[in-house]
């Protein structure tokens, strides 16, 4: 049976494989990360907006350069160096008679079944028994494999892609002027600080104080779990939604072009708790 995913769910599947390009005929050009572990709605957001066929296949786009149609139209100077940037790019590919092949990036042999999605064949590549209680957490699964991944630091930041040599920006796009790794984004970042201050705020929750700075994600982790002020479940349910849409802040950015203020997404936060919280509320006998 195909799996059925959610856009969210869609994004952090791809964030997990690596495309390597044959014919080119499965791939979508502008929306899958065929090139240097990157989209190039990503990386060239400019031109993905004025083209006229989105959901274009790289074979496809190869054939007459079909990609271009509607770039010209391009009238900024960040869309034509995004232009030029991809041009560029695109030259280094030739594409064979082979189909593209997908790699699963999280385990060791890059093999995947479509199974091993979200359950424990998926948790069994990373076997660490102290993250197991990540699984316990009475949330959305999508918000699950994402704290799992995130606390391995196995998403895709901007120091991660460029250790393994894909291009990426790497300064931090919620606050402009650090470099873009895990524990900045969702823990040391400005704009993720003001969200947490705010929510501690709002939901009554009280974060042990630390009086030098955490080292790595799961340290981090730890420590918001010592907060008090909520019983434990509920806790972490504003943790991990609180997590979870920090680090979708910057997509918002790049595929809506409207930031949120560190205090709306306090409000998306606590939504999303409470929305979860209704529909799982145990029944009343
Ligand atoms: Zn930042």
């Amino acid at each position: 049976m195909p799996l059925k995913l959610l856009v969210e769910e869609q994004e952090l599947f791809k964030l997990c494989t690596a495309i390597t390009i044959g014919n080119g005929a499965k791939t979508q050009f502008w929306k899958d990360r065929w090139l240097q572990g990157e989209a190039h709605m990503y990386i060239a957001p400019d031109c993905f907006r004025l083209a006229w066929r989105k959901n274009i296949t790289v074979q496809q786009a190869f054939i007459d350069r079909k990609w271009m149609r509607g770039l010209r139209r391009i009238s900024t100077t960040a869309a034509i160096n995004q232009f030029v940037d991809l041009w560029g790019r695109l030259q280094q590919i030739h594409l064979s008679d082979s189909e593209d092949t997908i790699t699963w990036l999280l385990t060791a042999d890059g093999s995947y079944s479509a199974a091993s999605t979200y359950d424990v064949q998926f948790v069994g590549s990373f076997a660490d028994n102290r993250w197991e209680q990540v699984w316990q957490m009475k949330v959305e699964n999508k918000c699950r494999v994402f704290m799992w991944l995130l606390l391995q630091c196995k998403l895709p930041t901007a120091n991660r892609i460029i250790q393994r040599g894909g291009m990426a920006d790497a300064i931090c796009k919620l606050c402009h002027c650090r470099e873009e790794t895990t524990l900045h984004m969702v823990a040391n970042c400005s704009y993720a600080k003001e969200v947490w201050r705010i929510l501690a705020q709002r939901a009554s929750i009280t974060f042990v104080q630390i009086s030098t700075p955490l080292s790595n994600v799961k340290d981090w982790w730890e420590h918001l779990n010592k907060a008090t002020g909520l019983d434990f479940v509920h806790l972490r349910q504003v943790l991990t939604y609180g997590t979870w849409n920090i680090w979708k802040e910057p997509c918002r950015r790049v595929f809506e072009n409207k930031a949120i203020l560190a205090d709306q997404l306090a409000q998306v936060i606590l939504q999303d708790v409470a929305a979860y919280r209704q529909a799982h509320a145990n029944p009343v006998f």
